[in-house]
């Protein structure tokens, strides 16, 4: 399992909700925490370790041992309220910045993954991270939410990705957009049919 950056293809998949959960999932997320942590994250969406799922993590502290380890599956954003503007980055996206302008307060609604249901009216900084890793799920990307000024600001160095993915792409196939959209059903076959 490795953080992918853009513009690979399952940045831009439209998660499905999980209806299993097993031990092999749990692992994936518990992978997911090694990653976050060693890329000193502080939120990791599944499709940027390309998973297909609805389901991302938190630990606003960004370190083992400290802050609150949350998982998210199968959430759902409403009731927006206030309106705040901050600097955001991305794993998937690393050394790129910008300003986003986003509601201050959400209510998240969403199971973990001991099945309890999550019921959180979350603001400040938390808010932010949930509604950033939520967008993931969408196939909604930081720069997406930004002014057309404030991206042009950025363009240069999103295009540095854009040139680094084709010269991955002539060396390894498995990153093309077919293979990609291959590996994201198998998951979904998986994990996320109903009955
Ligand atoms: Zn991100």
């Amino acid at each position: 399992m490795q953080v992918i950056t853009i513009p690979h293809p399952a940045l831009r998949h439209v998660s499905k909700p999980l209806r299993r959960v097993d031990k092999a999932l749990g692992q994936m997320v518990a992978n997911m925490f090694e990653l976050m942590y060693e890329h000193r994250g502080v939120g990791l969406a599944a499709n940027q370790v390309n998973l297909p799922f609805q389901l991302f993590i938190v630990n606003e502290a960004g370190e083992r041992g400290a802050g609150e380890e949350l998982v998210f599956l199968n959430p759902v954003l409403q009731l927006p309220g206030g309106r705040d503007e901050d600097d955001e980055g991305c794993l998937s996206i690393p050394g790129v910045y910008g300003p986003v302008v986003r509601p201050a307060r959400i209510q998240v609604l969403a199971w973990d993954l001991a099945g309890n249901k999550i019921d959180r009216v979350v603001e400040g900084r938390l808010a932010r991270i949930i509604q950033h890793e939520y967008d993931h799920l969408q196939g909604v990307l930081f720069p997406d939410r930004m002014s057309e000024g404030a991206r042009r600001e950025i363009a240069p160095e999103l295009e540095a990705f854009e040139h680094e993915y084709l010269s991955q792409l002539r060396q390894d196939e498995s990153l093309g957009a077919a293979s990609v959209a291959r590996h994201l059903a198998a998951l979904e076959a998986d994990y996320c049919q109903t009955g």
